[in-house]
């Protein structure tokens, strides 16, 4: 049974306008899943704090030869907690993440089960074939992955997609990471297994504009950083040595210059630059290893990653409940 289960896991936030749309999608693919595949599926929302009456449309959804359960979080704890959630609330087997918006296509998801199915894939994972973003954008998130993978023991793959299927050993695997601030992305890569990656055009919002404005999306850059990279710390040396090194032998120089040389060496404007200066960077430093020791302090709070205020289920229909449904 487990082997044969597939939860397909969708954050929601503020998509009221999508959802009846994406559903529709998602439900036909659903039914192509169960008899291309045999699957048992399951649909799990997870409302991450809708306050656009997301939930009430999706406890509206009715479910086919798929079931369907919609969790909701009692407010907005971010993308990456409904993640998590999604983990811990499917049914055992394997499952899929998916954004609601619809730039995830539904519809190529029997390529994710063959590939699991078929080629003994553990991980599955959509690529963007190619970025539609700014090339700021673009270039912004080049350099995260190039700094985060330099510091890293694994190497996270640039341009992979939240749109990931894991089987049941890999979802199990990524249960075990019990860490409280989880960098997905970083994390199915962790977890290792065999690996393979479809490529893909996301496609245009069904409606409304992207939940990630440039804070927040800084915000997880810096949280994947710290959590998979010590590169920052390491960095912090080697620049300390850079200077150091430099500031010792202007010693020497002055030193030399006045003791030996005889010359008069106006060290008061150096003096003042190299003090600012130093202040300056030591100030950055302490704020870089601020950040590290501020994410071990939520690490330690112990504190629940998501909230659920209510939970909503309806059975998978059998084929003949189904057909007078019109499912
Ligand atoms: N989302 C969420 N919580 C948030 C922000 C977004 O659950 O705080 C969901 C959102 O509804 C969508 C998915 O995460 O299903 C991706 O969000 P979005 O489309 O805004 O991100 P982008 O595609 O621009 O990366
Ligand atoms: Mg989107």
């Amino acid at each position: 049974m487990k082997k044969n289960t597939l939860t397909l896991a969708i954050p929601v936030f503020n998509e009221a306008e999508s959802l009846e749309i994406f559903h529709q999608r998602l439900g036909k693919v659903a039914e192509q899943l169960i008899d291309q595949f045999g699957l048992t599926i399951e649909i799990l929302y997870i409302d991450d704090g809708s306050s656009d009456g997301s939930a009430e449309i999706m406890n509206h959804f009715s479910s086919g030869r798929y079931s369907i359960k919609t969790i909701c979080f009692s407010r907005n704890f971010g993308k990456e907690a409904a993640l998590v959630a999604a983990t811990e609330c499917c049914q055992k087997g394997a499952i899929v993440f998916l954004d609601s918006d619809g730039q995830h296509p539904p519809e190529i998801l029997p390529e994710f089960v063959r590939r699991w199915k078929e080629e003994g894939n553990d991980v599955v994972y959509a690529v963007h074939h190619k970025r539609q973003d700014h090339p700021i954008k673009q270039r912004m998130v080049g350099l995260f992955y190039r700094f985060i993978n330099a510091g890293s023991s694994i190497e996270i793959p640039p341009n992979a997609a939240d749109y990931k299927l894991l089987s049941p050993r890999a979802l199990e695997a990524l249960k075990a990471c019990q860490e409280r601030i989880r960098f997905f992305k970083g994390l199915s890569t962790w977890i290792g297994f065999k690996q393979s990656a479809i490529e893909y055009e996301p496609e245009e919002r069904i409606s409304g504009t992207t939940k990630w404005n440039m804070l927040g999306l800084l915000n997880l850059s810096s949280e994947g950083v710290i959590s998979f990279s010590t590169a920052p710390l390491r960095a912090t040396i080697l620049l300390g040595v850079g200077i150091a090194i430099p500031a010792m032998l202007y010693g020497f120089w002055i030193l030399f210059s006045s003791l030996l040389l005889g010359n008069d060496v106006s060290v008061y404007a150096a003096l003042f630059t190299v003090t600012v200066f130093m202040g300056g960077l030591q100030l950055m430093l302490l704020g870089l290893v601020g950040e590290y020791v501020g994410h071990m302090m939520r690490e330690l709070k112990q504190r629940p990653i998501y909230i659920i205020a209510e939970e909503h289920s309806q059975k998978a229909k059998t084929s003949e409940a189904s057909d007078a449904f019109g499912g």
